[in-house]
């Protein structure tokens, strides 16, 4: 859960001062970590900040339990990337995240409230901040830890993870309505009952902000660094960003609101998209429409309901295929829009016949699954495989 907070002057100098803290503790540790490597052949190297925290003073200033979760979050990276010959990547000032995590030990972080509209986060080093809460915390959640960031316009917010213990929702196995989602270039998202697709339309305010944020980190590009015009300039994109992020993600929340709602499954398909925006070139349109976004809204507001996503392998024919006769076309093309069977004679029109398909292909996984076929296994994440 995240929530706005608003540090003092005082705090902003310190907060600042443990991003640094962090970028110097990632850097130093890195670079022992690479170089032990290299020598060591494929040893991880472990150590603390404690050796850095001897030379370096200031490094005592900040929390150090933010610190031990660079470290630990910098020997994750390694030990996913040293065997592929690759290494995380140096953290230069001002570019990368602005943020740090600490744990919550023995009540070092707690939540004060005052009156209605004033409360208080107590923080380790900070004290209290003042926090914006707004939406209430039930009691019996168990916070785990904090995080602390800076966003690209200077706001800064904290985020809060719990323990929580949820009651498990038993799923269905009766499914009338379904909805299948198709994913398609140049209309976006086609919907099997053709009410929630996403169109070009749709997404105009994201391209028209684009735009305007192109525009301005142009004029960016002409200021000079560092000056007072450069920060506010780069404040306003900032502004700019996240007012994007945040109209499409208000726009992919309430289609998924709207049909975990009002339907009992839905399919899609499971592509990978990082995958097939570099291989097709689509390049940044892939990312623009959200569909691999709208696959995780849908999963969990459906499973909140004992309600079901399946995803579709991706091998699935769901394109070549004709629909009415199951014949598969081999000699469609990607640019094809509409195309005629030539075993049936029907008609069709591509991402309408795609989507049938799925939503077929959906049905039969889901009425084997539901009569007993041991072949499906439903994860806790809704996904059958
Ligand atoms: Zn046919």
């Amino acid at each position: 859960m995240e929530f706005r907070i608003n540090p003092t002057m005082e705090q902003k100098i310190l907060i600042w001062k443990t991003f640094g803290c962090n970028r110097f503790v990632w850097n130093h540790l890195l670079d022992e970590r690479i170089s032990y490597e290299k020598k060591n052949k494929g040893k991880l190297l472990n150590t603390t900040p404690s050796h850095l925290k001897k030379e370096n003073s200031f490094l005592c200033e900040v929390y150090s339990l933010a610190l031990c979760n660079t470290q630990l979050n910098l020997n994750r990276s390694c030990k996913l990337l040293f065997p592929e010959g690759k290494a995380p990547k140096f953290r230069a000032k001002g570019k990368n995240k602005r943020s740090y995590t600490t744990n919550r030990i023995n009540n070092n972080i707690e939540m004060i409230h005052i009156r209605e509209k004033e409360n208080y986060i107590k923080l380790p080093k900070l004290g209290r901040v003042r926090i914006i809460l707004h939406r209430s915390i039930p009691d019996e959640w168990r916070m785990k830890h904090a995080t602390v960031k800076e966003t690209a316009s200077g706001k800064f917010f904290i985020s809060l993870t719990f323990d929580v213990d949820i009651e498990p929702i038993e799923t269905r196995k009766k499914f009338d309505r379904i909805e299948a989602f198709d994913y398609s270039m140049p209309s976006l998202v086609v919907s099997a009952s053709g009410e929630n697709d996403i169109t070009k339309d749709d997404i105009r305010w994201y391209r028209n902000l684009e735009e305007r944020i192109a525009k301005e980190q142009r004029r960016l590009s002409r200021m000079k660094y560092g000056s007072a015009n450069y920060w506010q300039q780069k404040h306003r994109i900032g502004k700019l960003h996240e007012k994007a992020a945040n109209r499409r993600k208000d726009f992919l929340h309430k289609l998924s609101r709207k049909v975990s709602d009002s339907f009992d499954a839905v399919i899609v398909e499971d592509i990978n998209l990082q995958h097939m925006s570099r291989t097709l070139n689509f390049g940044k349109a892939v990312y623009d429409n959200g569909y691999g976004r709208l696959r995780n809204m849908l999963l969990y507001k459906l499973n909140e309901q004992g309600k079901v996503l399946v995803k579709v392998d991706r091998f699935f024919p769901s394109s070549k295929r004709c629909s009415v006769c199951q014949e598969v076309n081999h000699n469609l093309k990607l640019s094809d829009r509409e195309w005629t069977c030539g075993n049936c004679g029907t008609h069709h029109d591509r991402d309408r016949n795609a989507t049938k398909n799925l939503l077929d292909e959906g049905k039969d996984i889901l009425n084997r699954w539901a009569s007993g076929d041991s072949s499906l296994i439903l994860t806790p994440s809704g996904v059958f495989l």
